[in-house]
């Protein structure tokens, strides 16, 4: 039984995942003027709906509320809530993954008093029904149990994040690892496996912060 239940998402299920969204909004028949990514998260699918759904103009709003992977932060915020007029236009908002929603529900009711579109509708690549406190009004994949998805463009951090969770976790009984120790409990853990190029570099980059030491015989030291 792994920990925390992990799925790995590629660049080629992204590419997928919004064409599919992208044909869910072409059926219901809404032809978005602007679309407005949810920083970070939004940012590739929103670009790739723009693609899909040739559709010019694209801003973010930066809404956040996990500051970890996997774990959830208190409340959501609006990091840097500046001020556009988008009166007279048709709005479409973007995230990846509607998990608790707080994200979108936040970024949504700051957009209608703030920037007053016309008309503003949510769509997400993902939707987590049974937790989340929103639909979107369109989305491609619904989730029905909860998973912590590995999106491709958080690879390192997520990878460096669940490294400390294993590390901070069996520091009482386990200070001293090798990379293959750590990659066979990375498994037990997560059930994925992100390829040797982010686990080196996320291991290189614990080192780099001073999380891990490196000594002679290539073992990974928790200072
Ligand atoms: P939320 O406010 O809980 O709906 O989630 C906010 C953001 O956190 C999402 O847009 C994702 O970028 C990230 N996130 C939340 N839950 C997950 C998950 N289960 N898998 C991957 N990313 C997630």
């Amino acid at each position: 039984m792994v920990k925390v239940p992990t799925q790995l998402v590629t660049w080629d299920d992204i590419v997928n995942w919004s064409q599919g969204l992208a044909n869910v909004i072409k059926k219901a028949g809404y032809r978005p003027d602007i679309i407005i990514a949810v920083s970070r998260g939004g940012y590739v699918p929103a670009r790739l709906l723009c693609d899909f759904l040739l559709v010019e103009n694209l801003i973010s709003l930066q809404s956040q509320h996990w500051t970890e992977a996997a774990k959830v932060a208190e409340k959501a915020i609006i990091k840097f809530p500046y001020r556009v007029d988008l009166s007279g236009l048709r709005a479409l908002l973007v995230d990846d993954i509607v998990d608790t929603g707080d994200t979108l529900i936040l970024a949504r009711d700051f957009i209608i008093s703030e920037w007053k579109p016309a008309e503003l509708k949510i769509a997400a690549l993902q939707w987590i029904s049974p937790v989340a406190k929103i639909k979107p009004d369109f989305y491609y994949i619904e989730v029905k149990e909860w998973v912590w998805f590995q999106y491709p463009w958080t690879r390192l951090e997520d990878t460096i994040q669940f490294l400390r969770r294993i590390l901070r976790e069996e520091s009482g009984s386990k200070k001293v690892w090798t990379a293959q120790e750590l990659k066979d409990r990375f498994l037990e853990y997560y059930g994925i496996y992100v390829g040797d190029t982010y686990f080196n570099l996320a291991l290189e980059t614990l080192v780099e912060t001073g999380y891990l030491a490196k000594s002679e015989e290539k073992l990974y030291i928790v200072k």
